[in-house]
């Protein structure tokens, strides 16, 4: 069977096409500027030069009928008809507490997830009107809603309760989520199958590091804790998001700076994080070469970074009670073998001993700790279109 993977954002969106009889990459795209001018489809079929199309796309169900005529394109094309996809994996942010898994889409599903836009209001719509658009495009090929929330939902309630008044919990569900949980479960699948251990004998700590960042604590194949909250503002010192701060300083910073309603919580989505500790950006390339030239505020930036995420691996030994694997994934976990040296320095008494040798290495699945740690440390790319698409293609499949 072959399965159609999209993420849809508000103005862009991702697609790839997998054959699931094998788990290979057929095609993959990006559609930017979705409803403004200039919209383009980037669209590259495994083993072809990347093709590039401008081409006018008014909404979500314009830019998702490019993707079908791209996919289905004589010469750029994996497929021949649609008919040949047997099922769409829609990436969705927010299920509430509705879903700890994937599921099959339906009216109450899409019910459900309305109910949950108050809680991720960027993100949900966007991901909507792309299950919309496809429902209209394909009304007979069933479609499957993975959720970015779904892995955390084992989270004990000691772990996802604020310490705020309780009805605030039950009358609007203002409690821990955390997200980016379909990365977390695909790394920490993959990090069972490289060490040949069953996940549920393994305490693993997952570090999400990209423009958005997170950790998660999974213990015997459960999440137990995660760094990110009711939003994905809590947690880690992320690119441009502040994470974890004195609540006390948002009403502060409103009235010295005598803010309305909403810059706040603008300035510490947008222009926080490493990017605002900085000066110069939120790209952790950037700050990697500033610091090399002697720049003071991007070091410092890269150390504040680094040592939230060392506290969070601090906490979920402690939370686990130990640790067998630490694993590095995106943008950041994938790519900065400076980053992963500076996070796993002198950690040594927690059992942490990263090989530098081994460390010089970018994207590729490898253990990169010394052969007497305690804790094993990998590196794997995660792949969050291929969970989809292993979710969707066992939830059709049973149909
Ligand atoms: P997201 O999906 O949240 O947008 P990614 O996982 O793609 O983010 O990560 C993007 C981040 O990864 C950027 O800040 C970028 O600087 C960083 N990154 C990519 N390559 C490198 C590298 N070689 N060295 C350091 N950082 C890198």
């Amino acid at each position: 069977m072959k399965v159609l993977v999209i993420n849809c954002g508000s103005s862009s969106l991702k697609y790839q096409v997998l054959d699931m009889t094998n788990e290979q990459l057929l095609c993959k795209g990006l559609v930017e500027r979705i409803g403004m001018e200039g919209s383009v489809i980037s669209h590259t079929k495994m083993g072809h030069d990347k093709v590039k199309k401008e081409i006018e796309m008014k909404d979500h169900k314009d830019a998702i009928a490019q993707v079908l005529a791209m996919v289905q394109d004589p010469e750029q094309g994996v497929v021949k008809s649609m008919d040949e996809i047997g099922a769409v994996g829609h990436r969705v942010v927010h299920a509430g507490e509705k879903y700890a898994n994937s599921v099959l889409i339906d009216d109450s599903v899409l019910e459900a997830l309305e109910e949950c836009v108050e809680l991720a209001p960027l993100h949900n719509p966007p991901n909507l009107l792309g299950i919309h658009a496809c429902q209209a495009l394909m009304p007979n090929t069933p479609m499957v809603g993975v959720f970015d929330t779904a892995f955390h939902q084992t989270m004990p309630p000691h772990n996802y309760l604020y310490a705020l008044p309780y009805e605030y919990y039950t009358k609007y569900g203002i409690r821990k989520y955390g997200f980016h949980g379909t990365s977390h479960k695909y790394v920490a699948q993959r990090a069972s199958a490289m060490l040949n251990i069953n996940i549920n004998d393994l305490k693993i700590i997952t570090c999400h590091l990209g423009n958005g960042a997170s950790v998660s604590a999974i213990k015997y194949g459960k999440v137990v804790d995660t760094s990110m909250g009711f939003t994905p503002l809590q947690g880690l010192v992320m690119g441009t998001r502040s994470g974890d701060i004195d609540p006390a300083i948002v009403t502060y910073i409103r009235k010295k700076e005598n803010l309305p309603q909403g810059v706040v919580n603008d300035i510490l989505n947008k222009k926080s994080g490493v990017l605002g500790i900085s000066g110069i950006s939120s790209d952790f390339r950037d700050l990697e070469e500033a610091m090399a030239e002697g720049n003071e505020r991007a070091e410092l930036a890269l150390r504040v970074f680094c040592q939230k995420v060392r506290f969070y691996i601090g906490a979920y030994i402690a939370e686990m009670n130990g640790l067998d694997a630490l694993v590095f994934t995106a943008g950041v976990g994938e790519n900065s073998d400076e980053m992963r040296a500076h996070i796993c320095n002198e950690m040594g008494n927690l059992g942490i001993k990263l090989d530098l040798m081994k460390n010089k290495v970018r994207g590729q699945e490898r253990v990169i700790s010394t052969d007497d740690s305690k804790v094993k440390i990998l590196l794997i790319p995660t792949n969050e279109e291929l969970m989809i698409a292993r979710d969707t293609y066992e939830i059709v499949s049973e149909l």
